[in-house]
């Protein structure tokens, strides 16, 4: 059935010749397996020996319609054979002005103009930069500073690798870094005992004002992941923080930054994670789910306030300066634009909510785990924490690897899940069926199993 030359083995040996993958110890692979998908269907990806993978993380949390989803794939191949790319300094298209007054439609109110770059971590170097810059250009230079979230991760380009406090990402690199004032985050998780979400988020206020007292005067913005940390380990808040950190950068005449880049584009229930706390932010982050797993695009919206303050004669100094080469790829644009359409003409967020909620029915069970400490969801995604101890919460070490078991005994199963150290969660695409919910929590457990035995 498979031929030998393009079979997992062959193709693994290749690719372990001269790639180097992200987020890697590439000397794992000497017992860890490379898996070389060939094709992906749904939820579900195809290897070169011809097995199937569930794909519970939506691969890298981009995927929301399946894989190779046959609508946005033909949106894709048309504006292939238009227009694939342009300048976007002094020239336009049609693709990169309808995303445009697309998103302004359907984001919170009051963000209305938008600045394409084409990744994540772009998109907040971008949201920074105008930050201070909008200062600089009020007379206020002397705002060179941020605040940011202990446990939060804003990508790994110097910038937002610099506002980002996950030690595995940011410890090695931190002599090259910015240093942000960090604010306790508001992550439930971490809460007193008996202390409910609401009432966590609210101590957390009380935190970040006291900050804000002291270094207001020097800080551009504050930059959050709203509602849910996702790589400092699907942390999860009360909406409650988000509406008191829009009034205290009132108060205090700071930016708010909302990194959407994980939780846009419904994973947390609503379209995006800030509506849920009814605030618009100065700055909103959008990638990943904005072309729904298919091409790199990032998006930051902001506000006409903003962007007056770099409207200005060509002398005066003040426009905003960032360019990549392919800002607003019109083949990325007609992607985004496509996967807007799907949430337009299907009742996605509705289905979610059932999906959710049979999520969350399978998942109850693991709260009376022995090596379970918590069980959280918001939305599309669910998280599982393991401990060594559930009465203290102690974790087990990192250098265990636990998670890793729990990855590897996925592959063997046909399941993609990809722990984030002892963290197991759930983050599918949105075509998931309940059945197939159903496998991801039955691996799950099944992984724990195993994971948690010496
Ligand atoms: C993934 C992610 C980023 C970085 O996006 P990249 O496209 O990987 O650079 C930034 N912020 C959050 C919250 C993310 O999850």
């Amino acid at each position: 059935m498979s031929n030998p030359e393009n079979s997992n083995a062959a193709l693994a040996a290749r690719d372990l010749k001269h790639l180097w993958h992200p987020c890697t110890q590439m000397h794992d692979h000497e017992s860890v397996p490379m898996v070389p998908i060939v094709r992906g269907d749904g939820a579900w990806l195809i290897d070169a020996d011809g097995r199937r993978y569930l794909d519970g993380i939506s691969s890298w949390w981009t995927n929301l319609f399946g894989h190779a989803n046959p609508r946005i794939a033909a949106a894709l191949a048309a504006q292939a054979s238009t227009l694939e790319h342009v300048i976007f300094a002094g020239f336009t298209h049609e693709p990169a002005i309808e995303l445009a007054e697309e998103l302004v439609r359907v984001a919170p109110p009051g963000l209305e103009r938008v600045f394409y770059a084409d990744n994540g971590s772009s998109a907040i170097e971008v949201a920074l930069k105008m930050s201070f810059h909008y200062w600089l250009n009020q007379g206020h230079g002397e705002k060179t500073r941020f605040i940011a979230l202990s446990g939060s991760y804003h990508g790994e380009t110097l910038g937002a690798l610099s506002v980002s406090d996950v030690a595995l990402y940011r410890k090695t690199y931190a002599p090259l870094l910015l240093t942000p004032f960090l604010a306790p985050s508001p992550d439930s998780y971490e809460g007193e005992p008996g202390e409910s979400p609401a009432q966590v988020a609210a101590r957390r206020l009380q935190d970040l004002r006291v900050l804000l007292e002291r270094h207001a005067h020097e800080t551009c913005a504050v930059i959050v992941e709203p509602l849910v940390q996702c790589a400092g380990g699907m942390r999860m808040y009360h909406p409650d923080y988000l509406t008191g950190l829009r009034a205290l950068c009132d108060e205090f005449a700071v930016h708010f930054i909302a990194d959407e880049i994980a939780v846009g584009f419904g994973r947390t229930g609503s379209l995006f994670a800030c509506e849920q706390a009814l605030v618009t932010p100065d700055f909103m982050c959008l990638s990943k789910g904005l072309t729904a797993g298919f091409l790199p695009l990032s998006a930051v919206l902001t506000t006409t306030r903003i962007y007056e303050a770099f409207y200005a004669e060509y002398s005066a100094g003040k426009a905003f300066l960032h360019s990549h080469s392919y800002t607003g790829n019109p083949l990325a644009c007609r992607v985004a634009l496509e996967t807007l359409a799907i949430f337009r003409d299907e009742p996605v967020l509705e289905r979610n909510r059932q999906l959710a909620a049979h999520l969350a029915r399978r998942l109850e069970p693991l709260r009376g785990h022995p090596h379970v400490a918590d069980v959280r969801q918001t939305g599309m995604i669910a998280a599982i924490e393991l401990v060594a101890d559930k009465a203290t919460r102690r974790p087990f070490p990192s250098s265990e690897r636990r998670g890793l078991r729990v990855y590897l005994h996925g592959l063997r199963q046909g399941v993609l899940l990809r722990p984030l150290g002892n963290v197991i969660y759930f983050m599918p695409p949105y075509v998931v069926t309940e059945q197939e919910l159903d496998l991801l929590v039955d691996t799950a457990i099944s992984g724990i199993a195993r994971a948690v035995t010496d």
